[in-house]
Protein backbone atom coordinates (compact mmCIF):
# COMPACT_ATOMS: atom_id res chain seq x y z
CA UNK A 1 0.00 0.00 0.00
CA UNK A 2 2.35 2.61 -1.15
CA UNK A 3 -0.11 5.30 -1.33
CA UNK A 4 -1.65 4.69 1.92
CA UNK A 5 2.00 5.22 3.33
CA UNK A 6 2.91 8.40 1.21
CA UNK A 7 -0.40 10.00 2.69
CA UNK A 8 0.24 9.90 6.26
CA UNK A 9 4.03 11.16 5.75
CA UNK A 10 2.44 13.97 4.02
CA UNK A 11 0.20 14.42 7.23
CA UNK A 12 2.56 14.27 9.86
CA UNK A 13 2.47 17.67 10.72
CA UNK A 14 -1.33 18.26 11.37
CA UNK A 15 -0.75 14.60 13.67
CA UNK A 16 -1.24 16.35 17.24
CA UNK A 17 -3.90 18.13 16.33
CA UNK A 18 -5.87 14.93 15.68
CA UNK A 19 -4.37 13.18 18.38
CA UNK A 20 -5.60 15.72 20.82
CA UNK A 21 -9.05 14.24 19.90
CA UNK A 22 -8.25 10.78 20.57
CA UNK A 23 -8.45 8.56 23.95
CA UNK A 24 -7.89 4.81 24.82
CA UNK A 25 -10.72 2.50 23.48
CA UNK A 26 -11.19 0.75 26.21
CA UNK A 27 -10.43 3.05 29.29
CA UNK A 28 -11.42 6.09 27.67
CA UNK A 29 -7.92 7.60 28.51
CA UNK A 30 -6.49 10.58 26.80
CA UNK A 31 -3.35 10.00 27.82
CA UNK A 32 -1.56 8.16 25.02
CA UNK A 33 1.72 8.13 24.33
CA UNK A 34 2.32 7.71 20.26
CA UNK A 35 5.12 5.29 18.72
CA UNK A 36 6.41 5.66 15.10
CA UNK A 37 8.15 4.07 12.28
CA UNK A 38 8.23 3.53 8.98
CA UNK A 39 5.32 1.32 8.40
CA UNK A 40 2.84 3.38 10.61
CA UNK A 41 2.50 4.13 14.07
CA UNK A 42 0.61 2.69 17.83
CA UNK A 43 -0.79 4.52 19.83
CA UNK A 44 -0.22 3.07 23.78
CA UNK A 45 -2.68 4.01 26.43
CA UNK A 46 -0.61 5.05 29.69
CA UNK A 47 -3.50 4.11 32.00
CA UNK A 48 -4.52 0.21 30.96
CA UNK A 49 -1.22 -0.03 28.90
CA UNK A 50 -2.72 -1.40 25.78
CA UNK A 51 -1.22 -0.74 22.25
CA UNK A 52 -3.62 0.25 19.56
CA UNK A 53 -3.32 1.21 15.76
CA UNK A 54 -3.28 4.27 15.01
CA UNK A 55 -4.95 4.14 11.85
CA UNK A 56 -7.67 2.17 13.83
CA UNK A 57 -8.30 4.49 15.88
CA UNK A 58 -8.56 7.38 13.15
CA UNK A 59 -10.90 5.16 11.12
CA UNK A 60 -12.68 3.16 13.23
CA UNK A 61 -15.96 5.01 15.25
CA UNK A 62 -16.60 2.41 17.61
CA UNK A 63 -14.33 2.14 19.78
CA UNK A 64 -15.66 -1.52 20.61
CA UNK A 65 -14.85 -2.91 17.09
CA UNK A 66 -11.27 -1.63 17.65
CA UNK A 67 -8.74 -4.28 18.62
CA UNK A 68 -5.50 -3.92 20.79
CA UNK A 69 -1.81 -4.64 18.61
CA UNK A 70 -1.83 -7.66 20.61
CA UNK A 71 -5.28 -8.73 20.02
CA UNK A 72 -4.61 -8.31 16.33
CA UNK A 73 -1.33 -10.27 16.48
CA UNK A 74 -2.53 -13.44 17.82
CA UNK A 75 -5.77 -13.03 15.18
CA UNK A 76 -3.19 -12.87 12.48
CA UNK A 77 -0.94 -15.93 14.12
CA UNK A 78 -4.07 -17.99 14.47
CA UNK A 79 -4.92 -17.15 11.07
CA UNK A 80 -1.37 -18.18 9.92
CA UNK A 81 -1.06 -21.49 11.88
CA UNK A 82 -4.22 -23.19 9.93
CA UNK A 83 -3.01 -22.13 6.70
ZN1 LIG B 1 -6.54 2.70 28.22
Amino acid sequence: MPNRKNKLEHKEKHRDLRFAKLSCPRCKSKKMIRFAWESGAELECTECGERFDEEDLLTIDDPSNILTVKEKLAFVRTFKESD
